[in-house]
C-alpha cells in the first residue's frame, strides 16, 4: 500500500551533541532513506567530500542561490552560510522517499514552518558538559570557535519544546540513541494521518 508523499525527518540539536555520527549509522540502516545535503561557505574538514558532506560554495555564490529563492532555509551560523537545497527536498519528497537532514536549531523550525508535517527531532548529549568534550575530542575547530558553538548549543537548548522528540545521545551508548531514532522513523510511518484517503478506504473495504 502506497502512503503518499515521503516523511521529512529533521534531526537538529547543539553541535557536539553527536547529530552527523547517528544521521549517518542510521542511513546505512536504512538504505531507502534520503539524505539532504546542505549548501555551506565553510571551507571542507579534512575528509569532507564535495556533494557528500555539504555541497562547498562561495559566499557569492551562497547569495546568488538565496536570490533565486534556492534554499528551502538558510542560516548564518558561527561566521559560515548554511542552507538546505529546496529542489531536491521537494522532488524526493514527491517522488514518494522519506528524507532526513541535520540543520541546527533555527534551520529546523523554518523547515517545520515549510513542511508542518515534518517531524522534528531535538538530539541531546546526556550532560552539556559532554558537548564541549566531543567539540574538543574531535580537533576540527579552535578554542574560539569551541566557545562559540557552546555560546550557540546554550541558546539553541531554549527550543526543545518546539520539538516533537527528544533523543538523548548518552555518552558510550550511541547504540542506543540509534535505535531510538530508528523506533521513531518506524513508528511515524504508521500513523493514521499519513495515509491517503483512498488507501485508508480500501483497508475499510477489506
Ligand atoms: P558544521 O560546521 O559543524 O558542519 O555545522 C554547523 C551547524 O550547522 C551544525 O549545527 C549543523 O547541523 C548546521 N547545518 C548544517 N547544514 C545546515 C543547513 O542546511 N541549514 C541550517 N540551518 N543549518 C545547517
Amino acid at each position: 500500500m502506497k502512503a503518499g508523499p515521503g516523511l521529512l525527518f529533521v534531526v537538529s540539536g547543539p553541535s557536539g551533541a553527536g547529530k552527523d555520527t547517528l544521521v549517518e549509522a542510521l542511513r546505512e540502516r536504512m538504505p531507502r532513506l534520503r539524505y539532504s545535503v546542505s549548501a555551506t561557505t565553510r571551507a571542507p574538514r579534512a575528509g569532507e567530500m564535495e556533494g557528500e558532506h555539504y555541497f562547498f560554495i562561495t559566499r557569492a555564490e551562497f547569495e546568488r542561490r538565496m536570490g533565486e529563492d534556492g534554499f528551502l532555509e538558510s542560516r548564518e551560523y558561527n561566521g559560515n552560510l548554511y542552507g538546505t537545497p529546496r529542489d531536491y527536498v521537494e522532488r524526493t519528497l514527491a517522488d514518494g522517499y522519506d528524507l532526513i537532514m541535520k540543520p541546527e536549531v533555527n534551520g529546523a523550525l523554518r523547515i517545520k514552518e515549510a513542511h508542518p508535517g515534518a517531524v522534528l527531532i531535538f538530539l541531546v548529549p546526556d550532560r552539556f558538559s559532554n558537548l564541549r568534550e566531543r567539540l574538543l575530542a574531535r580537533r576540527t575547530e579552535t578554542n574560539e570557535e569551541i566557545a562559540s558553538r557552546l555560546e550557540i548549543a546554550h541558546q539553541e537548548m531554549k527550543f526543545i519544546r518546539n520539538f516533537d522528540y527528544i533523543v538523548v545521545n548518552e555518552q558510550g551508548r550511541s547504540e542506543d540513541a540509534i535505535r531510538d531514532l530508528q523506533a521513531i522513523l518506524q513508528a511515524e510511518r504508521f500513523r493514521i494521518h499519513r495515509y491517503g484517503d483512498d488507501s485508508l478506504k480500501n483497508i475499510e473495504l477489506t
